[in-house]
């Protein structure tokens, strides 16, 4: 164990401990996305509820413990000398609930919650949590945290060269792609929780030849992007900085991002100021904040860069980023069109890929992001971009896996190892982009040997038609 890479902010401790097991029996399903050992952060309201109330919960196997409620009802820590845990549950104070959560006393919830939901609790205790837990599928869910800023990188080496030989054949990955984590700044208030129907936009699009007029109304290239987000616990002050050596400790945890993408409206606009209107329509998220404490056993190093590849510079460099900087998550997307479900079919996995295929770290990300001052606050998402390795079976978008179809007037070169073959679904459909009705599915899941299986949950939405133009 001495040999594997562990974040000096995030220890693996007892609370890992792969023979803990819960009273809440569906926990301990060997297939659980949630065993003790999880213990991710959610918002949701209760049956009943919906729409009306936004609960802090923590998701245990099919169930949500609702901890508004238990705070008050069993003392979360009750040794605690630190602010009183009952007061920063309200929903006022989400702000300094999710800076207090990355810090240490996030660790003592973590482990306070944990006994709670342990098989060593005494009966009365475990009859009160009782009355405090409920059915996840009878839940509504928000997205995990109220998000106020959102930005969106581009921090797959894989992706960037496909999308950039697509786009800019002589020139597919620019001069300054290795010595900056790329990223826009995207829409936090089209972030929504997953389920959420996704509307095909409607927009702007090049013109048939050179010279045309472009044309306006729905989207023909509509995509999805397979991403991992983190939640910025604490922030840092305009004109502060967050140190690499830092960098996590103001992050409270990873979820799944779908980052739905208007392909023919990006080619049009995006040059010289980058995506606008292709992306800010939505963006779907997973509803669960998988914490870096539960993370700490998934850990690896950050993306070995080939010999030729320059360095980064000093302030993206730290030695435990180097060698603990990355995460081993194994992430899927899965496709269902309409037809599929009406017939009851399983939704097909079209892709399977790794976050540590990653050519830039989240911490780099988030130091660069506030190298020139700018402030993070508790709440922001920040996303990865596009999650693509190597092989044709890990490619994070459709843009990639069906090589832009063949929707342009004059499709992109191919180049080795690609081909413009659709997707076939179960049903004899064919996908180059999505249709209408089609659903995808995200997930994402850590495996190690002598460690719980921990997961993500879903990622999911479903495409509905355009608004008439
Ligand atoms: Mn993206």
């Amino acid at each position: 164990m001495a040999d594997h890479p562990t974040s000096p902010h995030y220890p693996i401790d007892e609370t890992h401990d792969p023979s803990l097991e819960s009273w809440v029996e569906s926990a301990n399903d060997p297939g659980t996305d949630f065993p003790i050992q999880n213990l991710p952060l959610c918002r949701f309201a209760p049956p009943g509820e919906w729409g009306l109330s936004d609960h802090l919960g923590v998701r245990i196997g099919d169930h949500v413990l609702d901890l508004s409620d238990v705070a008050y009802t069993v003392a979360i820590h009750s040794d605690s000398g630190g602010p009183a845990e009952a007061e920063i549950y309200e929903g006022e104070n989400e702000s300094q609930l999710l800076e207090e959560w990355s810090g240490p006393l996030g660790r003592r919830i973590r482990k306070r919650v944990q006994e709670l939901l342990g098989t060593s609790i005494d009966a009365e205790t475990r009859k009160k949590l009782e009355s405090h837990l409920h059915d996840a599928s009878e839940c509504e869910f928000a997205p995990p945290a109220t998000i106020h800023d959102y930005t969106d990188f581009y921090a797959s080496l894989y992706h960037a060269t496909s999308v950039g030989s697509m786009f800019r054949p002589d020139n597919p990955l620019l001069p300054n792609y290795k010595h900056i984590p790329i990223g826009y700044h995207g829409r936090a208030s089209s972030v929504v929780a997953s389920g959420t129907d996704i509307r095909r936009p409607v927009g702007q699009q090049a013109p048939a030849e050179d010279g045309g007029a472009p044309s306006f109304g729905p989207c023909k290239l509509f995509d999805y992007e397979l991403e991992m987000g983190f939640v910025v616990g604490r922030g840092n002050e305009l004109g502060e900085t967050i140190d690499i050596a830092d960098a996590e400790k103001h992050m409270l945890g990873l979820c799944l991002v779908n980052d739905w993408s208007a392909r023919d409206l990006q080619k049009w606009e995006y040059q010289p100021l980058g995506p606008f209107l292709a992306k800010s329509f939505a963006t779907t998220v997973s509803p669960y904040i998988v914490t870096m404490e539960a993370l700490a056993p998934f850990r690896t190093a950050a993306f070995t860069r080939d010999a030729g590849d320059p360095s980064p510079l000093p302030y993206l460099t730290s030695e435990a980023n180097s060698s603990a900087g990355g995460f081993d998550i194994t992430l899927e997307v899965y496709l269902a069109s309409e037809q599929m479900r009406t017939k009851g079919m399983d939704p097909l996995k079209i892709s399977s890929g790794n976050f540590r295929d990653m050519y830039w770290t989240l911490a780099q990300m988030l130091t660069h992001h506030s190298s020139n001052g700018c402030n993070m606050q508790p709440g922001d998402l920040l996303a990865s971009g596009t999650v693509s390795g190597k092989d044709k079976s890990s490619r994070g978008c459709l843009l990639e896996l069906t090589w832009n179809g063949d929707a342009f007037a004059s499709p992109p070169k191919l180049v080795p190892g690609t081909d413009r073959t659709p997707i076939t679904l179960p049903t004899g459909e064919e996908r180059k982009f999505l249709a209408d009705g089609d659903e995808v599915i995200i997930k994402g899941f850590c495996e190690r040997e002598g460690f719980r299986r921990i997961g993500f949950g879903e990622c999911r939405g479903i495409v509905t038609p355009a608004r008439t133009v």
